[in-house]
């Protein structure tokens, strides 16, 4: 029979958990507050401790992190914003709804992440912070950037959506620029049964401001100072995220043990096949959390389509950049204007990466890539 290994899978944490996580729904509901409540409150602590910052904002999501993050940087219609082209749709569109216009710069092809060294020539009067993303859980190149943004007076913020418990020099992503945002989508390394997400940041100005815009921008009831929206992380989802938060330090140490494992054993591929296939590679200042394991090679499609055949998940993340999106057409950018980017999204394959994964499963997947080199 055909061995089906999806590309991810939370039926087995589940099973783990559930009995731990049943009791929290009783919990919640018999006391009765299910909107920032302790449960809430006691998150925001644990995951500010965590990075090692002052404060954590619990909101309704990662894009919505990301959004009233920009806007309590000063983000806003008349400025700009400077990212990478190739991450998930919010990144760009969190800075489209605060009216700023999204400046995209190239990518480093190695790490897929933003190309530092790209950013300063995209500085202009106008722009007022830089984000750049973790992309898969690899931090970006943090140094020369927050450098650079410091020359220019502007705000740095890290879209950490896929990198919770991620470091760079030492220091945890959520700690690398003036604020960051973590998304507790389900499959996130850190996920929630629904929607939710985190802003943290050691600057109090950011937190009281994010704070209030995820309240309609009410600094008692019913006493608005200016517009926000409402956007706030569940009591019931905090209280579930709580119990899962204590294993995530475990779940991203297994998450690396696969990545190494997926290492070795595709290591005879790219040295024996010369060009036909590229790991990913992590810099020795970096601790990486794998939020996905990403390969490049030419022949994605007919490898996914392969993979497919033989009863295993795998993914694009992402097809198309952002600045060939339809949404942001009206910006004006053509294709080729950053090939690299463009380059891996037509070369890039995430293998399955959960926890749970086994080794077996693993050697199975990574025998069914060898052969189809070999075919
Ligand atoms: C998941 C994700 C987001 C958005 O988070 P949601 O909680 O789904 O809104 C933003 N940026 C990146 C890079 C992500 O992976």
């Amino acid at each position: 029979m055909l061995q089906q290994i999806p590309g991810f899978d939370l039926s087995r944490q589940n099973r783990i958990l559930k009995h731990k996580l049943s009791g929290i729904f009783i919990d919640v509901m018999e006391r009765g507050k299910f909107i920032l409540g302790e449960e809430v409150a006691r998150l925001e602590e644990e995951i500010a401790a965590f990075c090692d910052v002052k404060y954590g904002i619990g909101v309704a999501s990662g894009s919505d992190a990301l959004y009233l993050a920009l806007l309590a940087c000063g983000v806003g219609l008349g400025t700009e914003v400077i990212t990478t082209p190739f991450s998930f749709f919010a990144t760009a569109g969190a800075i489209a709804r605060t009216g700023a216009v999204p400046v995209f710069t190239e990518i480093d092809p190695v790490s897929f992440n933003l190309d530092p060294t790209r950013v300063e020539e995209k500085i202009t009067p106008r722009t007022r912070a830089i984000l750049p993303v973790h992309l898969y859980g690899c931090p970006v190149e943090m140094a020369p950037l927050v450098s650079l943004a410091r020359r220019y007076g502007l705000a740095v913020i890290e879209d950490a959506a896929q990198a919770l418990g991620a470091a760079y020099k030492g220091k945890k992503a959520g700690a690398l620029g003036d604020a960051a945002c973590f998304s507790f989508f389900p499959t996130k390394n850190l996920g929630a049964f629904g929607d939710g997400g985190m802003v943290v940041t050691q600057n109090v100005e950011i937190a009281s401001r994010v704070r209030l815009l995820r309240e309609h921008g009410a600094r008692e009831k019913y006493r608005h100072d200016f517009l926000g929206c409402n956007s706030r992380l569940d009591e019931l989802q905090a209280a579930i995220l709580r119990v899962k938060f204590t294993c995530l330090e475990r779940w991203n140490r297994r998450r690396r043990e696969i990545a190494t494992l997926y290492g070795e054993l595709l290591s005879e591929q790219t040295t024996a096949g010369g060009n036909t296939l590229k790991l990913p590679f992590e810099p020795g200042h970096v601790s990486h959390v794998y939020h996905q394991y990403t390969i490049q090679t030419e022949s994605r499609n007919a490898l996914q389509a392969y993979l497919r055949e033989h009863g295993v998940g795998s993914t694009v993340y992402y097809p198309l950049p952002l600045h060939l999106q339809k949404a942001f057409s009206g910006l004006g950018y053509r294709p080729g204007d950053f090939p690299l980017a463009e380059e891996a999204c037509n070369h890039v394959l995430s293998l399955p990466m959960f926890p749970e994964l086994t080794g077996d499963e693993i050697r199975h997947i990574v025998g069914l890539i060898l052969r189809f080199f070999k075919k």
